[in-house]
């Protein structure tokens, strides 16, 4: 019996009655929704109709004629058609407004950093409202392995760190809001802080921790037009499964990029790790001997990219070495891009106020 139950058990698929997210697989605003899901920990589907016979017998019972995608399909049958961040958080059920006028603290961004403060702002009794745009747990959020991290010996997701972390945020009261913070200004002695929706919080005290924009490199032929569609900055969470058996190409000679490489090698058939400088300058030792065990991930250092080609998506990255010359594979076939190139301070919204 217990023979028939593994069988029946191995080969039973239970219908999935989650989300569903129908898009193309190469569509930016699509990434977006499944990105935002997937940071905030919620189980969804994703289905292109390209190809699959399930998302267009979905899109057929809609009640609109061709409804706009993506298309974001509720359990209990309801559409949310090509949503905004915003939008979707709030059909999610996700805090959007705060519930009261003013706070003792508002932190901005709940990266590693926010979540810290907003712990020990309320543990020290200050009415405390923690504001994040996306999900979370920021960049550290998006990381499959942190290895690092004081009292985890063992490592831990990034998902994992951020659940842990807004569940003692949320022990000591702290009021965790999904919202963009636009601007801020000074009433003295006020801080009155502007949300995307129009909204204003007032506070004795605000904290900036909206870590960082990531670097692009829109200057490189193809890649502007291709980002979302095969091209993708730190999406490795989010974008791995997509890239089951494919060759995958990471660009970046730091940690973020390592990491990302160490988490695709467990989907994709092949990883190449492109790295201008000798990893050594910017990667733990630690990180460089994982890489260098894993037979189905390459580094080519003294590797850049110098174009990148796709009518609507990416199939192949030109190489040159950092200084334009030549670079031995010049041209090599490739579905997946993804950047890990560094980043500069998100403070354009603090304007004037900081000295
Ligand atoms: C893939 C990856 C792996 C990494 N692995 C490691 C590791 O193993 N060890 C290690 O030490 N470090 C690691 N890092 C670096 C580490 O994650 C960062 O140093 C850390 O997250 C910085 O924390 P932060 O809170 O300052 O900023 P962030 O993590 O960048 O968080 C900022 C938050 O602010 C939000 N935000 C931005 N603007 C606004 C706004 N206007 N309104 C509201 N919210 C806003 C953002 O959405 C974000 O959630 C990794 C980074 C990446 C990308």
């Amino acid at each position: 019996l217990d023979d028939l139950l593994d069988d029946w058990q191995a080969g039973y698929q239970p219908p999935f009655e989650g989300i569903r997210v129908i898009g193309s697989r190469w569509s930016p605003h699509t990434h977006r929704m499944k990105d935002l899901l997937a940071r905030n920990q919620i189980p969804y589907q994703s289905l292109d109709p390209e190809s699959s016979d399930e998302a267009r017998r979905l899109l057929a019972l809609v009640d609109t004629v061709t409804p706009p995608l993506p298309l974001v399909l509720f359990p209990d049958g309801t559409p949310l058609a090509a949503p905004s961040i915003a939008q979707l958080a709030e059909r999610l059920g996700l805090h959007t407004r705060a519930e009261k006028p003013f706070y003792d603290l508002v932190i901005a961004g709940a990266g590693p950093a926010g979540l810290a403060a907003a712990v020990y702002g309320a543990s020290e009794g200050l009415g405390t409202v923690l504001i994040e745009r996306e999900a979370p747990g920021g960049q550290a959020g998006t990381s499959s392995r942190i290895e690092n991290y004081l009292g985890f010996p063992q490592g831990l997701s990034g998902a994992e760190l951020a659940r842990r972390a807004v569940t003692q945020a949320g022990r000591f009261g702290v009021e965790v809001l999904r919202q963009e913070v636009v601007g801020v200004r000074r009433a003295d002695p006020y801080r009155i802080v502007t949300l995307a929706d129009g909204a204003e919080i007032a506070c004795h005290a605000l904290i900036v921790a909206t870590g960082v924009s990531y670097r692009t490199l829109d200057e490189i032929p193809g890649m502007a037009r291709l980002n979302g569609c095969g091209v993708y900055y730190g999406a490795a969470l989010s974008e791995a499964a997509n890239y089951r058996g494919q060759d995958v190409y990471i660009v970046g000679g730091a940690n973020s990029a390592g990491q990302a490489a160490m988490y695709f090698a467990s989907y994709a058939r092949r990883v190449t790790l492109l790295a201008r400088s000798p990893l050594s300058k910017g990667m733990s030792r630690y990180l460089i001997d994982q890489l260098a065990a894993i037979p189905t991930i390459r580094v080519w250092e003294g590797a850049s990219v110098r174009e990148v080609h796709g009518g609507d998506n990416l199939t192949a990255i030109s190489l040159c070495r950092p200084d334009g010359e030549p670079y031995d594979p010049g041209r090599v076939e490739a579905s997946g891009l993804f950047l890990f190139i560094g980043a500069t301070p998100r403070t354009g919204w603090v304007g004037e106020l900081i000295e």
